[in-house]
C-alpha cells in the first residue's frame, strides 16, 4: 500500500520530466528537421530556376533572328510553313516544347509542332505572359490549354524591327512534365504553386493540379480561368494545418503518397511567379523524441527501483540488526543465569572434592592419631610408675614426650579443620612455601605408607602470590594424591616439588608414574581412570583444582614429562603484582 503512494507519487513528479524531455527532444529534431527542409527546398527551387534558365533566353536569342522579326509582320519572305520547320528543328535542338511566333495582335502566325495539335491561327493576346512582352519585358506564365496538353511554362519576348517598334513575339513552351521526371524520387515532398494556389508543379502526381488554397474562389474567378482546364482542378485532399511549437504541422490522411504528419515549409519564387512548398515526413522526429523521452524513463525507473531496493536492503539490515541486539540481550541473561548456576555448583564441587580427599585420607588419618595416641598412653603408664618410684627425670622426660605427641596431634588436626572449612572468602596474599609444607604434613601420612619419596626443594624465603591458603592446599593435594595413586604398586616411586619464579610464580609437581593417558582430558569433569565404584575414582579432582587456579588468576597444565612420568605446573600472580 505504502509502496504503490510512493510509486504514484513519482510517477507524478517524473510526468512533467518526461513531458519536458519529449518536448526537448521533438523540438530539437523538429529544428534539425527545419534546416534540412530548407536546404532541400531551396536545392529544389534553385534547380526549377536553373531549369529554366536555358529557355528563357531562347526567345530573346531568337528574337534576334531577321527572318522571324521580318515574319512577324505579316509579308514575311518564306513561307510560314519555312519558318514553322524552323522553329520545329529549333525545338528539336534545345528541348523545347513548343516554339510559336506571333504577331502584334497575338494571333499565332506560325509553331513548331505545326504538324499535330498545332497553335496556328490561335490568339493569345490576353495572356499575361504576352501582354508582358508587347510591354517590352520578358513575359512568363504557365498554363495548361487543353485537358490533354502537357501543363506548359512559357517565356515570351517581343519581336521589334529596326527603329525598335514591336512587330510581334516569340514565345517558348516548356514541358514541366520533362522536368519533373528529373526529381521524382526525391524522398522529401516538393511542391509549386501559384498565385492563386494551383499545384502546377510537383514531385508526386497525386498533388498535381490541386488547389492549395481557396478551391470556390478560384472557381469562381473568370478573369483567371484560361490558365487552367478548369475540369482538371481538384480540392487538395482533407488535411490540417496546425501551429505545433513554432512549426507549421501538416496532418492529413488522404493520400497514402504523402507521410500522415509532416513539416510544412515554404518559400516564394517571385522569378517564375511560384512558391516553392516542402512536406517533410514528421515519424522520424516523433521518433527520437519517444526514444528519449523511453530512455530517460527507464533511467528514472531503474534509479527509482535502486533507491526502493537501498531502502529495503536497510530496512533488513536494521531488523537483523534489532534482532541480533535482542537475541544477544537474551544470550547475556542466559549467560549471566549459567554462570550463576556454574558458580554455586563449582562451590559444591569444591566442597565435595574436599570432602573426597578427606575421606581417602580418613584411614590414614586415624592410623597418624592413634599411633601418638597409643604412645601418649604407653608414655603416660610409665610416667606414672616412674613417679611412683619417684624417677622424676625420667617420668619429665616421658611427660615431655607427651606433650611433643599431643602438639602434632593437634596440628594434624587443625589442619584437618582448616581443609574442611567452607572457604569463600576472596583472594589474598597467601605463602606458597606454606601452604606446600602443610600440604605434605596432610598427605605425609600416605605417602609414607606407599613409600613415596618426595623431592621438596623448599625455598629460604616465603613466596608471596594471590589466593586463598585452603583452596590451594587442596589443589597441591589433589596434584599429590593424583600422583601417588598413579604410581601405587610400583617401586622406587617418586615426586618432585619446586617453586619457581619467571615473572609470574611456577609450582611444578612430577612424579616418575606412567604418565597421563590422555592429557586433553584430564581436567573435564568425570574424566577418571580409576576403577569407578572403589571410592577413589570421581573425575572431579583436576577439574575443581583447575576452577581454583583460574579464580586466582592463575593456570594449570598438565603434561607428560620427556624423562617419563607426569608433570603439572600450576602458574599464579605474585602477590605484589596484584
Ligand atoms: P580422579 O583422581 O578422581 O580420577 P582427577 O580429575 O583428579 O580425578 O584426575 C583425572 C584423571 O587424570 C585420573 O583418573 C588419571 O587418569 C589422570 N591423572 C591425574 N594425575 C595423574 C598423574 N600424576 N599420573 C597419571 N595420570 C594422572
Amino acid at each position: 500500500m505504502k509502496r504503490t503512494v510512493i510509486a504514484l507519487l513519482i510517477a507524478v513528479m517524473a510526468a512533467p520530466l518526461l513531458w519536458g524531455v519529449w518536448r526537448w527532444s521533438y523540438n530539437e529534431a523538429l529544428d534539425q528537421l527545419e534546416v534540412r527542409g530548407q536546404g532541400s527546398l531551396s536545392l529544389a527551387s534553385d534547380r526549377l530556376v536553373s531549369q529554366f534558365a536555358r529557355y528563357r533566353q531562347l526567345p530573346v536569342v531568337l528574337s534576334d533572328n531577321p527572318v522571324l522579326r521580318d515574319a512577324a509582320v505579316r509579308n514575311p519572305k518564306e513561307s510560314f510553313q519555312d519558318i514553322s520547320i524552323f522553329l520545329e528543328h529549333v525545338a528539336d535542338v534545345t528541348g523545347a516544347l513548343d516554339i510559336l511566333l506571333l504577331d502584334r495582335s497575338g494571333i499565332t502566325l506560325a509553331a513548331a509542332n505545326w504538324q499535330e495539335g498545332s497553335f496556328i491561327g490561335v490568339n493569345f493576346a490576353g495572356r499575361p505572359d504576352f501582354v508582358r512582352a508587347m510591354n517590352g519585358a520578358l513575359g512568363f506564365y504557365h498554363s495548361q490549354e487543353n485537358a490533354d496538353d502537357p501543363r506548359g511554362f512559357y517565356f515570351t519576348t517581343a519581336l521589334r524591327e529596326d527603329a525598335g517598334n514591336i512587330t510581334g513575339g516569340v514565345s517558348i513552351k516548356v514541358d514541366l512534365e520533362a522536368l519533373e521526371v528529373e526529381w521524382r524520387g526525391d524522398p522529401e515532398i516538393i511542391f509549386f504553386t501559384d498565385a492563386n494556389g494551383v499545384i502546377f508543379i510537383a514531385n508526386r502526381q497525386s498533388l498535381l493540379l490541386r488547389v492549395y488554397g481557396d478551391y470556390d474562389a478560384l472557381m469562381s474567378n473568370e478573369t483567371e480561368s484560361g490558365r487552367y482546364v478548369r475540369a482538371r482542378l481538384q480540392t487538395m485532399f482533407p488535411f490540417v494545418e496546425d501551429n505545433k511549437f513554432g512549426h507549421t504541422r501538416w496532418v492529413q490522411s488522404g493520400d497514402a503518397e504523402i507521410p500522415l504528419r509532416s513539416l510544412y515549409l515554404k518559400t516564394p519564387l517571385p522569378v517564375i511567379g511560384m512558391t516553392g512548398n516542402i512536406l517533410l515526413d514528421l515519424r522520424p522526429v516523433e521518433a527520437q523524441a519517444r526514444l528519449r523521452t523511453a530512455l530517460v524513463a527507464a533511467f528514472l525507473v531503474m534509479l527509482g527501483l535502486f533507491i526502493m531496493n537501498l531502502q529495503q536492503r536497510r530496512r533488513i539490515l536494521a531488523e537483523r540488526l534489532e534482532i541480533e541486539e535482542k537475541s544477544t540481550a537474551e544470550l547475556e541473561i542466559r549467560v549471566a543465569e549459567r554462570t550463576a548456576q556454574l558458580r554455586s555448583a563449582n562451590d559444591n564441587l569444591v566442597q565435595a572434592g574436599k570432602l573426597a580427599a578427606l575421606g581417602q585420607m580418613s584411614a590414614g588419618i586415624s592410623h597418624e592419631l592413634n599411633q601418638p595416641l597409643a604412645a601418649i598412653q604407653s608414655y603416660a603408664e610409665n610416667a606414672v610408675i616412674l613417679l611412683e618410684r619417684e624417677r622424676m627425670g625420667e617420668a619429665s622426660k616421658n611427660l615431655d614426650k607427651i606433650s611433643s605427641l599431643a602438639g602434632r596431634m593437634g596440628r594434624i588436626i587443625r589442619n584437618l579443620r582448616a581443609f574442611s572449612r567452607k572457604e569463600g572468602e576472596p583472594a589474598t596474599q597467601v605463602d606458597l612455601v606454606k601452604v606446600v609444607e602443610d600440604t605434605l604434613e596432610l598427605a605425609g601420612i600416605r605417602l609414607r605408607e606407599k613409600h613415596v619419596v618426595v623431592h621438596w626443594v623448599k625455598p629460604a624465603a616465603p613466596v608471596l602470590v594471590n589466593g586463598g591458603g585452603v583452596r590451594l592446599q587442596q589443589v597441591v593435594l589433589n596434584l599429590i594424591s593424583n600422583a601417588t595413586d598413579a604410581m601405587e604398586g610400583q617401586g622406587d616411586a617418586q615426586i618432585w616439588i619446586d617453586i619457581s619464579r619467571n615473572g609470574a610464580v611456577y609450582l611444578k609437581v612430577r612424579d616418575n608414574g606412567p604418565g597421563l593417558e590422555d592429557k586433553d582430558k584430564i581436567f573435564e569433569p568425570f574424566y577418571t581412570t580409576k576403577p569407578v565404584g572403589k571410592g577413589d575414582g570421581m573425575g572431579l579432582g583436576l577439574s575443581i583444582s583447575y576452577g581454583i587456579v583460574q579464580s586466582f588468576g592463575g593456570q594449570i597444565v598438565g603434561e607428560n614429562h620427556p624423562g617419563g612420568g607426569a608433570v603439572f605446573r600450576i602458574e599464579l600472580t605474585p602477590a605484589e603484582a596484584v
